[in-house]
């Protein structure tokens, strides 16, 4: 392929934005960047130096030295912390609460964002998955989309997930939680989770993973002509 694509994916959590977005990149032979996983790093690195969640000068100040990297090939999802493979422990409980915390943090959120726009203007395409690839950190991106599911429809599928991996889950509670991180994601004063202007915006609620995969193939192609 000839051109270098830049698709920004954004949206909540529990859109199955990405499984999605790593589908996309597949199907259009493109990198894959999880913006969310740099985060996630960041705020591990955060709880391993004993740094207090309100203190926001402390996490200000720490991130500068944050050694991270993060993969970029759709098939495999790896997070490193000063060359540590911590794919998992990102993943984990203490790293999943803290995280909208430490991302709110304007200091944090220019040093990833710099990072993002560095790893993204490499040669060939790329999907880069977040919450605001598409209205702050790629405003230039080819394709933006924003994918939406409501809010019982993604509390179902946590839920979903929390049985079928035999976690304790209660749905109610997983509501609540859902709602929770919407509105602090979608109300924080820097940077807050909204759709661009110029995005198009696809409910996933009625749709499974392959279907919305193919959806967005197809948008891309009409829209940039490739991918088909
Ligand atoms: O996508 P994921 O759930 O892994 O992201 C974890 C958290 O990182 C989000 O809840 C959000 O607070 C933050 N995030 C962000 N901006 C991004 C990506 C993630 O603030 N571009």
């Amino acid at each position: 392929m000839s051109q270098s694509l830049v698709i920004a994916i954004d949206g909540p959590a529990g859109t199955g934005k990405s499984s999605v977005a790593r589908g996309l990149a597949k199907a259009l032979d493109a990198d894959y960047l999880d913006t969310g996983a740099m985060y996630r790093i960041v705020t591990l690195s955060v709880l391993r130096s004993d740094i207090d969640l309100d203190d926001t000068a402390a996490i200000a100040a720490a991130v500068s030295d944050v050694d991270l990297a993060v993969g970029h090939d759709p098939d495999t999802d790896r997070s490193y912390l000063a060359g540590e493979d911590v794919s998992a422990e990102i993943r984990g409980d203490a790293v999943t609460k803290a995280v909208s915390a430490v991302s709110a943090v304007p200091e944090v959120r220019v040093r990833l964002v710099e990072l993002q726009r560095e790893l993204a203007s490499a040669p060939g395409n790329v999907v880069v998955e977040g919450r605001d690839i598409g209205t702050v950190v790629l405003p230039d991106a080819d394709v933006k989309i924003f994918l939406t599911a409501s809010a019982e429809e993604r509390a179902r599928r946590r839920h979903d997930q929390n049985v079928a991996a035999g976690l304790p889950s209660d749905y109610e509670t997983v509501l609540a939680d859902v709602r929770r991180r919407d509105h602090l994601d979608s109300t924080r004063a820097v940077s807050p989770l909204r759709a661009a202007d110029d995005a198009v915006v696809v409910d996933t609620s009625e749709m499974n993973q392959s279907e919305v995969i193919t959806f967005l193939t197809e948008l891309v192609a009409q829209k940039v002509g490739v991918g088909q």
